[in-house]
């Protein structure tokens, strides 16, 4: 950290959508969801994870989830998402930023998110490091309002991101 500017808090956005087939996994912020439908996709499509990960990246100023982890890669074939998270929390670290609060909308008329949101949100406070009043994460059906968005699952994500200050630093 070399100027003042640094300490400022810093906001990123993230956006992903996949789409739901019939007989695929669903495992949306970490969680394994028992679902007749599930999000398709190169890793292990959660979706939730991908748009909090290009949020992270997006406050750091460090790229994005498709150019350090692109899906013509086999290493991510089926990967765990949660290691994209992992990852960019570890780059936002190496700038001398940690995640202050992050907030999610998850869209999707299948499956129900309801009963699955409290797990959802303790295991993206783990991710993030953060006590769970600084993550939420709400469930938004479409209400019929498409009947492309009913085979999909759609998550905007914002994160907002401090300056730590360098040990040894003066601030
Ligand atoms: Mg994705």
């Amino acid at each position: 950290m070399s100027s003042p500017m640094d300490m400022l808090p810093r906001v990123g956005l993230g956006w992903d959508r996949h789409a739901l087939a019939a007989g695929e996994s669903c495992t949306l912020a970490g969680v394994n969801i028992d679902s007749p439908v599930g999000p398709t996709g190169h890793s292990d499509a959660d979706v939730i994870l991908h748009a909090l990960t290009d949020a992270l990246l997006g406050a750091g100023g460090l790229d994005d989830l498709g150019t350090l982890f692109p899906d013509t890669d086999p290493q991510w074939k089926g990967a765990s998402s949660d290691q994209f998270v992992a990852a960019a929390v570890a780059l936002l670290a190496d700038s001398g930023l940690r995640v202050i609060s992050a907030d999610m909308v998850v869209i999707c008329d299948q499956p129900r998110l309801a009963p699955h949101r409290a797990a959802m949100r303790a295991n993206l406070a783990q991710l993030l490091n953060l006590p769970i009043d600084r993550v939420n994460l709400k469930g938004k059906t479409t209400e019929g309002g498409g009947s492309a968005a009913s085979q999909a699952i759609e998550v905007h994500a914002i994160v907002m991101l401090k300056g730590v200050p360098r040990a040894g630093g003066c601030s």
